[in-house]
């Protein structure tokens, strides 16, 4: 028999996240703890007893599309971010976003999962995942079998945290995160500090400071810009 060559995927579910855009995504699960998506499972699909016995595990793998970027595409060498830009890496030594087949992998904390007006829904906390980024499958994250001790972590070791710069948040964008909480019960600046904190500036621009950038987080546009030894959230746009 010939080796299968190509093979057709089918979308089992569709995730709505705090991330509208790509920029300031961070890039990997788990860095940003205060992220809230939730997957909604689409027909046929949209079934509970798919789920039955996920409640037992804390964590999934999420296997997934990276759909904003399907129509790029893919080089044999790319330039990880984790190294500056500088260096080039085989694709398949990365975690890039360009790849052969756009297949994204990430494991995520479960929150609650339910059912509203006939629509199947799984809370993920600290998920790195764009909104509306299509889902190909779920599987329970096996800590005997998945947590490897002592396995090696090549170019990509685990951020330093003392390498974290300070987010200070203007007087105006402290009051309008308040705002913001009161009405809609998000801790909303918990999830700006955790973005900020991973420094989402392009490699390029990495050493310019005072340059206003934005970042768009639920249906908010966070104005902030780096400093020399902090950032700062300057004001909160609708
Ligand atoms: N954890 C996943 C993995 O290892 O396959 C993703 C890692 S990738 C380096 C992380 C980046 O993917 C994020 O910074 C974000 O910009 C991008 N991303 C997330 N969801 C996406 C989507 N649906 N389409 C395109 N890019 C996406």
């Amino acid at each position: 028999m010939p080796p299968l060559t190509s093979f057709t995927l089918q979308t089992i579910g569709i995730v709505h996240s705090c991330y509208k855009e790509k920029f300031g995504i961070p890039r990997q699960p788990g860095l940003v703890t205060e992220a809230t998506a939730r997957l909604e499972l689409i027909p046929p699909y949209n079934r509970l007893d798919t789920l039955d016995g996920i409640d037992g595990f804390s964590h999934i793998w999420i296997q997934f599309i990276f759909h904003a970027c399907i129509s790029e595409s893919w080089k044999a060498k790319i330039r990880p971010p984790r190294l500056g830009g500088k260096t080039k890496m085989g694709v398949f030594a990365t975690r890039a976003t360009h790849r052969p087949n756009p297949i994204g992998l990430s494991v995520v904390k479960i929150g609650r999962i339910y059912q509203e007006n006939k629509k199947v829904f799984i809370d993920l906390h600290g998920a790195d995942l764009l909104d509306g980024t299509p889902v190909l499958d779920i599987k329970p994250y096996l800590p005997y079998a998945d947590n490897i001790a002592n396995a090696k972590d090549g170019f990509a070791p685990p951020p330093v945290k003392t390498q974290i710069k300070p987010v200070v948040f203007s007087d105006l964008a402290k009051t309008q995160c308040e705002h913001y909480q009161n009405l809609h019960n998000r801790d909303i600046a918990t999830l700006i500090r955790q973005v900020i904190e991973q420094d989402p500036r392009p490699s390029y621009l990495s050493e310019q400071l005072d340059r206003e950038h934005g970042i768009t987080l639920w249906e908010l546009n966070v104005k902030w810009c780096a400093r020399n030894d902090h950032f700062e959230i300057l004001r909160i746009e609708q």
